[in-house]
């Protein structure tokens, strides 16, 4: 172990990026007790269709997977995007060779003022790292609109119609994507996302996402 590691660990000691239990010397981030419980899609669970094209799931959105990713998202736990990441480039392994390059579904500059990190653009990085592509970020999200889980499916469209942009100077045109987001729910982010970059001439769209409901997307 290089001395800066054991430095950072002493100060910042490994915890499970599911339940949060301090991890003793094992590797991955996902205590023993989570990995034997990991809800593992099956089936068509693992592979959803909507209007954002095909999407790869990890995992059902449930138990200690979602308060995991809740840790990740809200509670300052950064670190449970590298213990994830194996899986997501696990689910994404099925589109290999149909794209280029990463890329994910953004925060807002305000929501990444206030938590410090984009959760998506952290597990993208660590899946491309895994899946040997370059992780680039693509899109923007102009402004914050009320948090998709307060609304119905239909409002959720119109919640994201015109939200996202191409960054500025990002290589869209005649390339070809895997989007990465977090949680699939009703698929209009992703789907709001998958079209900005279809918009903006990418050859084509590929999706993964860590986990969705059971029966959802
Ligand atoms: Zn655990």
């Amino acid at each position: 172990m290089r001395a800066l590691d054991w430095f950072l660990d002493l100060l910042f000691p490994p915890k499970c990026a599911l339940c949060g239990r301090l991890l003793d010397g094992e590797e991955g981030g996902i205590c023993g007790g989570c990995r034997q419980q990991l809800p593992f899609t099956t089936g068509a669970d693992s592979l959803r269709a909507g209007a954002f094209g095909q999407c790869a799931v990890a995992f059902r959105y449930e138990g200690a997977v979602k308060d995991g990713i809740h840790a990740l998202k809200f509670g300052g736990r950064p670190a449970a995007a590298r213990a994830f990441a194996p899986y997501l480039a696990a689910a994404a392994e099925r589109f290999a060779g149909e794209f280029d390059a990463v890329t994910y579904v953004p925060v807002s500059r305000e929501r990444l003022r206030q938590r410090g990190y984009d959760q998506s653009r952290l597990l993208a990085e660590a899946a491309a790292a895994l899946l040997q592509a370059p992780a680039e970020r693509t899109l923007e999200k102009l402004r914050d609109n009320p948090a998709q889980s307060t609304l119905s499916a239909r409002e959720r469209q119109v919640n994201v119609a015109g939200v996202y942009a191409p960054a500025p100077g990002a290589a869209i045109a005649g390339r070809r994507f895997l989007l990465i987001d977090d949680v699939l729910t009703t698929g209009s982010t992703l789907s709001a996302c998958a079209d900005t970059l279809r918009q903006a001439g990418a050859a084509s769209v590929v999706c993964a996402a860590l986990a969705a409901p059971r029966g959802g997307g």
